[in-house]
Order: structure tokens, then sequence, then C-alpha cells
């Protein structure tokens, strides 16, 4: 039997998978496995979607297996602690699916090999940064089953929009678009024919969330963010929340962070609790519905903005390096200025613990701390000024991705790489020269306050933190 044939039986478009070993499917099994990993949800997840199918297709059972590891890099109990939440409601789900759930924890390549060798075939959602990359490379190498990983989490699949590194939002916008009608539409699960009668499968303490999670040994320097769980539901009331109340706004205001004009969902994208299909169809919808939305912008942003971190991290292997990172007239530009004198230097510990001699910079990290994220005027403000006053760029490149990936709920993305390298002049253009930063777009204070009511911003952290005296100078 041939993978290639299956998949044109079902009408599967070949740019949708790639079959990642030359094992040949072993029909004598009993069902098909997708691990989960990258696309935590069952709502327009293609991965899914084409395991549901192609069990289907084949008269077999469908099994999921999701692993938790203990080091995943750079996560914390934060991210463990909503990535459990969404977990936990599709296991719950899952009962009404004839679906086995399947929940393990430990090295996961000894797990899932356990279940993709007893299966016809294993599926995968793809994975785009270089761990996810490398665990489905070796995982591929040990199992007896073909392993074939399907493009989800991006509305376009990165392959079919282009073929290498884009410059910049104008160089992918019009290979994104011209996707798009073809591309807008949501991958429904298919009832499975052949249901499974067996029960789930979950590590002893999983019902326990904070045994569990002490279980893995995981870093548990942060706490989860109150208000912030995870989970596909929690993320369908954030964006009903967010088209009633913002998104109307959005176009005018999502620049202004004391009006806090913002979805909130990058979290959810991050662990792919939701889909951004579904977000965009679901935005698109609303927007026909109401003539005073235009959607433009926030589609603009959740697609084209979005879809060229994943383009970054695909075709750039050194997305998480200075200066390889960046364009050549940036790095160029940062280098002639290499030595210049810094009016502030702070070192790592100085700016996580908000200690600079800027009062909005510090108010920033403490969002970062204790909401989980920043508003992205307000980061892109916190990233700039890293690089300004930081002994070199290289340094405050690795500061700034450090901060971003342990405080963030949605760090550790694509996202996370491209918005650090935006602020050292990535997916940018050269700006007027100045000292230290060279090139590179200059961001200020005084910008702040001129443009935005930054005393509201300010009573929003002093609120979210408990913290009623923020350091530095107004
Ligand atoms: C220094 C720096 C670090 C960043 N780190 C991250 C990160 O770790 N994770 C992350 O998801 N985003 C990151 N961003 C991009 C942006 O700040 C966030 O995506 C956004 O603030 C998320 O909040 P939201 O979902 O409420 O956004 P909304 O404004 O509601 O936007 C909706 C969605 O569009 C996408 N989006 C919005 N702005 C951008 C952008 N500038 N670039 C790419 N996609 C965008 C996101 O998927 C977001 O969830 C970073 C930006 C900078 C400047």
């Amino acid at each position: 039997m041939n993978i290639e044939k299956t998949f044109k039986e079902i009408d599967i478009d070949k740019e949708y998978y790639r079959i990642m070993n030359n094992n040949n499917i072993n029909e004598q099994k009993d069902y098909i496995l997708y691990w989960m990993q990258g696309s935590q949800r069952l709502s327009d997840n293609r991965a899914l979607t084409v395991s549901a199918e192609v069990a289907n297709h084949l008269d077999k059972q469908l099994y999921i297996v999701f692993n938790f590891i203990s080091d995943y890099p750079e996560a914390n109990y934060r991210h463990y602690s909503f990535m459990y939440d969404g977990i936990k409601e599709i296991h719950k789900k899952l009962n009404n699916y004839g679906i086995r759930f399947i929940i393990t924890k430990g090295d996961f390549i000894d797990n899932i090999k356990i279940w993709a060798d007893k299966s016809v075939m294993t599926f995968t959602d793809k994975g785009y940064l270089k761990p996810q990359r490398s665990w489905r490379n070796s995982l591929s190498k040990k199992i007896k089953s073909p392993l074939i990983e399907i493009a989800t989490n991006t509305v376009v699949p990165v392959q079919k929009v282009s073929n290498k590194e884009e410059y910049a939002a104008y160089t992918i916008r019009k290979k994104i678009n011209k996707h798009l009608d073809k591309e807008l539409f949501t991958w429904n699960l298919p009832e499975l024919k052949n249901k499974n009668n067996l029960d789930h499968i979950q590590p002893e303490n999983f019902y326990n969330k904070n045994d569990f999670l002490f279980s893995l040994n995981i870093n548990n320097e942060l706490p989860e963010i109150k208000n912030f769980s995870g989970g596909y539901s929690q993320a369908k009331l954030k964006l009903k929340s967010f088209v009633n109340n913002k998104l109307e706004d959005y176009q005018e205001n999502s620049n202004d962070p004391d009006l806090n004009v913002q979805s909130n969902l990058s979290p959810y994208l991050h662990f792919g609790q939701i889909s951004p299909r579904e977000i965009a169809l679901f935005i698109k919808e609303e927007s026909e519905l109401n003539p005073n939305i235009n959607p433009e912008d926030f589609l603009e942003q959740l697609i084209i903005r979005r879809e060229l971190s994943f383009n970054f991290v695909y075709y750039n292997k050194l997305y998480d390096t200075y200066p390889d990172a960046l364009p050549d007239w940036a790095k160029k530009s940062l280098e002639i200025h290499v030595d210049d004198p810094r009016e502030y230097i702070y070192n790592k510990t100085e700016f996580e613990n908000a200690k600079t001699h800027d009062y909005y910079w510090n108010a920033a990290q403490l969002e970062h701390i204790y909401t989980g994220k920043i508003h992205n005027y307000m980061r892109m403000y916190w990233g700039k000024k890293i690089l300004e006053w930081s002994p070199n760029p290289e340094s405050a490149f690795n500061i700034a991705l450090y901060l971003n990936n342990k405080y963030s709920l949605d760090g550790r993305d694509p996202n996370s790489y491209a918005g650090v390298a935006w602020c050292f002049g990535k997916h940018d253009r050269a700006w007027q020269e100045r000292e230290v930063l060279g090139k590179t777009r200059y961001m200020n204070k005084n910008g702040l306050k001129r443009k935005f009511k930054m005393d509201k911003y300010i009573d929003r952290i002093k609120e979210v933190s408990g913290i009623s005296k923020i350091n530095g100078d107004k």
C-alpha cells in the first residue's frame, strides 16, 4: 500500500504533508496514531483531520498521543500550567469522539515509539522551530511506522507561500494573499467510522494539576498567571469578547498601550490551542455583519506578520543568533556603532528586576512579569531600549530573547524570534543613523508621552502587579 496513493484517494494536497521516513504502512495494525505536539486542539487541526480521514479510509481506529516532557527548552511552570489546561480540556472532550487519548510524560521518543510502533502509520503536526524539527527527525528514525508531518498552525503552509526567507511584510504579503481564498476554510474533524471504546491512558496523578506538574520536575521559578487559563474554550471566549468589545477600535487604537485594544490570543496561538484560520474566519464573518468593523489591520497582524515570522524561522536556521538573524544593513550598521559610549548600561538582572532609570520601561517589564505579556507597542519600546542600554548588541539580543521567552506566555514562538530581531532591524528598513543604534529604528520616551495617556497604562500595571511605586523617572 502506498502513502501518496492513499492521500490522493482522500484528496489531500501534496503541499500539506511530508513523509519523513521510508517505513511501510502496516495494515495488520488496528489504529492510526496522531502525535499531537504543536497543534494542541481538536478544532480546525489539519493534522488531526487528515489522521481521521485516513483512519476512516482504511477502516482503522484513531489514537492521539501527547507527551509532557520536563525539559522543553526555556519553558517553566507558567507555560506548562497554560498548556496543561488545554490538554485537560481535550482529554475530557475526546470521551465523545471515539478517539483514544494517550497522555505520557518523560522522554518523548521512548513514549511515542511505544505507540507508533504498533500503529498503521503515525502523523504529526508540522514543527517550525529547531527543537521541534529535530524531535520529528529523530522520531522518524526510531519508529517502525511511517511518520508523516502535516502542515498546520499557519493559514497557508509555509512552503506553499515561498521557498526562501522573505525580506519583509511587503515581499510576503502578495504571496500569502493569493492563496487566501482557497485556504480560508475550516478543516472539520470527520466522525470516526471505527470508534474506539477503550479508556484513555494518562499518568496516575494527571487529574491533580499541581501534583502532576510538580512530578514533571520542570522549572518552577514562575507561578501560573491567574485569570489567564489555557485551552480552546478560553480562546473562544477571548475571541468573542474581543470581537464584541474591541475589534471596532483595533484599526485606530491597537497601538495605544493605555487603551489596551488587543485580543490576547497570542498564548493560545502559540500552543496551537486555536487555529489562526478559525480566528480569521470568525473575524471575517463578524465584520460582514457589522459595517463599523474593518478587519484588515487585525488580519494583517494575524496572518501576514505572523506568517512572516514562520517564514523567518523556517528558512533562517540562525533565527536565534546575533548577528546572523539580521539583514546585512543592520549587521553592518550595528557593528560600526558597537563601541559607541552608552548613556546607560544595565545587566540582565537589572533589566529582569525592572531596575532601569526609565519608569515606562520598568512598567513594561512589570507587565511582563505579572501578566505574561507586554502590550505590543510597549514590547517594541521594551526591546529597543534593551538594545540601547546593553554593553553591546549581541548581549542585548540574548537578554531580550531570554526575558521574552521566560516571562511571556506566548514566548518561544516564531513571533518571539522575529519580534526580538525586529528591534535589531529585521523585517524593517534603515532609518537615520545615530549613536549606538546605527540605522536601526529609534523609539523614545517622549514619543510615548506625546502620543498616549501613559498614566492610564501605568495605573493598569500598578493594579495587575500590586506594586504601587514603580522605579525610575517619568
Ligand atoms: C520584542 C518583541 C517580542 C515579541 N515576542 C512575541 C512572542 O514571544 N510571541 C508572540 O506571539 N508575539 C510576539 N511579538 C509580537 C506581538 O507583540 C504579539 O504577537 C502581540 O502583542 C500579541 O498580543 P495579542 O494576541 O493581544 O495581539 P493582537 O494585536 O490581538 O494580534 C492578534 C495576533 O496577531 C499576531 N500579531 C500581532 N502583532 C504581531 C507582530 N508584530 N508580529 C507578528 N504577529 C503579530 C499575533 O499572533 C497575535 O496574537 C513580539 C514583538 C516584539 C516587538
